[in-house]
């Protein structure tokens, strides 16, 4: 199911007649969605639908609640004109990125302002009906907290690691148990419509709609958390392949005499470089008896996993600093190859290892300079993302809206 957006009214006539005039409606919200607020002048240039059926229509969109008359612009010369804007309580989008241990939900308005946001920690991630019933009680659970009927929720984006069929919603690494697809089993459940994509290809949507990516034409949005995912901007859109495979970058062939990956393949990337990989590789050293901040932890007998391990990097601990390095020269191995394919303008270093900052870019930087082509390399930007752990969350947002808009 396509998300819409609902009016209050049912809009008269032929199906023919409504769908014109869906189209219509749509021509003048997206546009406003885009520009914040317009005149009627405005939008008649944009739209190119004649003066007196934009205000009729923008009329309908006032009564069905959908418009906000939002006073009176600036004069060019005449009148002062009036301007509209979409209502921001007309509707509402519900983002949700699961990650393997972790569940965050937000709840956005139609100005793509954050109105509630739950973390759940320790929310691990596995493949069965009760996961999905925990997970549509806490989507429940925010809507109530707001007063949000399910009437009011224009669709909900949802961000997912794996191997994804977008176009028809069906996940094939994670809660496959689903036989009519995860988007179309969660929207029964819940009510609205779901649009879900691959974790790695949020981000990069989050980047290029509220991020370092936006108005930037060929981007790599990698996502280094425990493991690696990448999201790929090519001439300002997202790059999905033929079946919505691409990117599965931590799978690219990097030692052949390699260490066998979780993926059942010999000496992929992700055997040399992850956060598991730092995790680990930190852990190894301190049993064999490395100095490090993180050595009382360990003799406590605390596991330590990855959020410690970027503080410790953060506190300048040597070790884990040396160990971060190591796994940025493999990760630049792996990122030449992607620069000389793509020659793109901007690295986005995003997820939880884009929390070390300098830590990160600086040995990547390095390892570029190191293997690739000068010419090539040298006009890349290599930058951590600012979204950080909200990167996938906006993305779902900004990937709700360009369905229900059809914006490219
Ligand atoms: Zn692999």
């Amino acid at each position: 199911m396509r998300p819409e957006f609902k009016y209050e009214k049912e809009i008269a006539g032929t199906a023919n007649a409504r769908n014109r005039k869906q189209e219509q409606y749509r021509k003048i919200v997206s546009f406003l969605y885009e520009t914040g607020n317009a005149s009627i002048a405005e939008i008649v240039k944009h739209s190119k639908i004649s003066q007196p059926l934009v205000a009729s229509l923008v009329d309908d969109l006032l009564g069905f609640g959908v418009l906000l008359d939002n006073g009176i612009g600036e004069s060019i010369g005449g009148r002062r004109p009036n301007l509209y804007c979409i209502n921001p309580a007309y509707q509402y989008v519900v983002g949700v990125d699961i990650n393997l241990h972790t569940l965050t939900i937000a709840l956005f308005d139609l100005s793509n302002q954050l109105i509630r946001r739950e973390e759940y920690k320790n929310f691990d991630l596995e493949n069965s009906s009760a996961y999905t019933d925990k997970l549509v009680g806490k989507i429940n659970d925010v809507l109530n907290e707001k007063n949000i009927s399910t009437s009011q929720v224009l669709a909900m984006g949802l961000s997912i690691p794996g191997l994804i069929d977008a176009k028809n919603g069906v996940s094939f690494t994670h809660l496959t148990f689903a036989e009519q697809g995860l988007g179309n089993y969660l929207s029964e459940k819940l009510g609205f419509s779901v649009v879900l994509d691959n974790d790695a290809r949020m981000m990069a949507l989050g980047e290029k709609a509220f991020g370092k990516a936006k108005g930037k034409k060929d981007v790599l949005c990698l996502n280094l958390s425990n493991r690696i995912g990448l999201g790929i901007i090519l001439n300002e859109q997202l790059y999905s392949g033929k079946n919505g495979f691409a990117g599965e970058f931590g799978h690219i062939l990097i030692d052949p005499e390699g260490e066998q990956c979780y993926c059942g393949k010999i000496g992929c990337l992700e055997t040399l470089t992850s956060g598991e990989i730092l995790v680990r590789n930190v852990n190894e050293g301190i049993e064999k008896g490395q100095a490090s901040f993180l050595r009382q932890a360990k003799d406590e007998g605390k596991s330590i996993d990855l959020r410690e391990v970027v503080a410790a990097i953060n506190n300048g601990d040597q070790f884990a600093i040396d160990q971060l390095n190591k796994m940025s020269d493999y990760l630049g191995k792996g990122l030449v190859t992607l620069i000389h394919l793509l020659n793109p303008e901007m690295i986005i270093i995003g997820g939880r290892l884009a929390q070390t900052g300098k830590y990160i870019v600086d040995p990547v930087r390095m390892a570029l300079n190191k293997y690739a082509m000068d010419r090539i390399s040298s006009e890349t930007e290599v930058v951590c993302s600012d979204l950080i752990d909200d990167a996938a969350l906006m993305g779902t947002l900004s990937n709700v809206m360009k369905e229900v808009l059809r914006i490219s």
